[in-house]
């Protein structure tokens, strides 16, 4: 178990989170509840910002937006100056109700529509990172007809095999995302798409998996697409100024997750990357990491109500949450793992083994499988740690679930980021037939 930011235990052996009970707090705002620590989060964002950078080049660091968008965490990106990556009109949307500088946003996504690529084009987003030729052909179309020169990077796939979950490793050779850096064909559209007029080549873009720890495999694709690079410039003359080199920086999650600092990993890529650059004597004009899970994951925490417990005949002693896959799908998705404490009563000594399971109509919602607890009542709360990335964002109204609030806690001041649905909301596009 670690604790992270301002999580502690206090004198009445609660949990708390900057500087909040998360007893009162769930017995003010219910539950289930995500709760930012507001001060961890800022932490992450400065130390991505003291750490990427060099004095060879310049850096952009991005948060990959997808990992939790919603107007105030857009708000808070902007007053540190960080820059938004957004995969969808959704998301693209919303960075622009908060308010969010249109310049600084990167627009990515493997299929993006030609709704979504026009609204990007009317709202002025810095660059679109194409993926395929039937895209790129169809913003330049949109280009010529809105009379609109667009900056933009190309997807590609370098074949790296990170190691991580299989359905979150992204750019194996079959990967849905990018043009393989291997194929032939793609010589021919990085010419093309140099060459229009509509478009500002800047450069490349890859982004080899999530959740990866180990360090070495970013210096890889560092070093795999820089000798693409070399390659453009020799057989083809083309120049590429910026690359993106993704996201995907591991975190703690359970034990075994090795995750490093986030000073220690950028510090590392910067190297590695001022180290080829020299030797291949080359230049770049500016280097871009995208960061979405190590920016805001270890910075979230849910908080449940425990409702029944029971035991199998199989052996399995279940408790039971108020919430469960349609806040936090991962787990059923990809075998995720949590760690978790009764938030009442942290530091008892009646441990026993139980799995968490959900509310939903599934065999397969169950958070936790084999976790250590305090003997558990019910009617406790249940903190699940690490939930700030793909977890609000990955919420479903499964069963007509509402989706639960977030809050960010700070100095011990609630703050409120999202409502929590209504009833009402679930509702609320359905129609009457008569
Ligand atoms: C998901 C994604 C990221 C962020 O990944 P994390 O693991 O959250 O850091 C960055 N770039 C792209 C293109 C992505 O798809």
């Amino acid at each position: 178990m670690k604790y992270f930011g301002t999580t502690k235990i206090n004198e009445k052996n609660h949990l708390e989170i900057g500087g909040v009970d998360l007893v009162e707090l769930g017995n003010e705002k219910g539950t289930p509840i995500y709760i930012m620590d507001y001060d961890y989060l800022n932490k992450n964002i400065d130390e991505y910002k003291n750490n990427f950078i060099s004095k060879d080049f310049d850096t952009e660091v991005l948060y990959a937006s997808k990992a939790l968008s919603c107007i105030g965490i857009y708000q808070i990106l902007n007053k540190a100056g960080l820059s938004v990556d957004v995969v969808s009109g959704g998301e693209l949307y919303t960075a622009y109700k908060a308010g969010f500088p249109m310049n600084r946003v990167y627009f990515h996504g493997n299929n993006k529509t030609v709704d979504e690529l026009t609204q990007a084009l009317s709202l002025k987003v810095g660059c679109i990172v194409l993926d395929n030729e039937i895209e790129y052909k169809l913003l330049s179309e949109l280009c010529t007809k809105s009379n609109k020169k667009q900056k933009v990077l190309l997807r590609v796939n370098p074949g790296i095999e990170a190691h991580t979950h299989e359905y979150i490793q992204t750019s194996k050779n079959n990967s849905k995302f990018g043009v393989s850096i291997f194929e032939k064909q793609t010589d021919n559209l990085i010419k093309e798409i140099n060459e229009d007029q509509n478009l500002e080549f800047r450069g490349l873009h890859c982004h080899i998996g999530s959740q990866i720890f180990d360090n070495k495999s970013f210096e890889k694709a560092a070093l795999e697409m820089l000798n693409y690079i070399v390659d453009l410039k020799n057989r083809l003359g083309i120049s590429v100024k910026d690359l993106n080199l993704g996201g995907g920086f591991g975190i703690y999650y359970s034990e075994g997750d090795t995750s490093q600092s986030i000073e220690t990993t950028m510090k590392d890529l910067i190297k590695a990357v001022e180290n080829i650059l020299t030797e291949k004597e080359i230049r770049l004009e500016k280097l871009i990491i995208e960061p979405g899970r190590s920016i805001v994951g270890n910075a979230g925490t849910t908080l449940y109500k425990i409702g029944g417990i029971k035991n199998t005949f199989g052996g399995i002693k279940y408790i039971f949450v108020d919430g469960g896959m349609t806040d936090n799908p991962r787990p059923a998705l990809y075998q995720a793992q949590y760690e978790a404490v009764i938030a009442n009563k942290v530091n008892g000594d009646k441990k026993e083994m139980v799995s968490v399971a959900g509310k939903c109509c599934e065999s397969g919602d169950v958070l936790i499988k084999n976790i250590e607890l305090e003997e558990a009542s019910s009617g406790d709360f249940l903190a699940v740690f690490a939930t700030g990335a793909y977890n609000y964002s990955m919420a479903s109204n499964y069963n007509r679930i509402q989706k639960p609030a977030v809050v960010l806690v700070k100095d011990g001041n609630i703050i409120d980021l999202i409502e929590r649905e209504t009833f009402e909301d679930i509702v609320s596009k359905d129609k009457y037939l008569w």
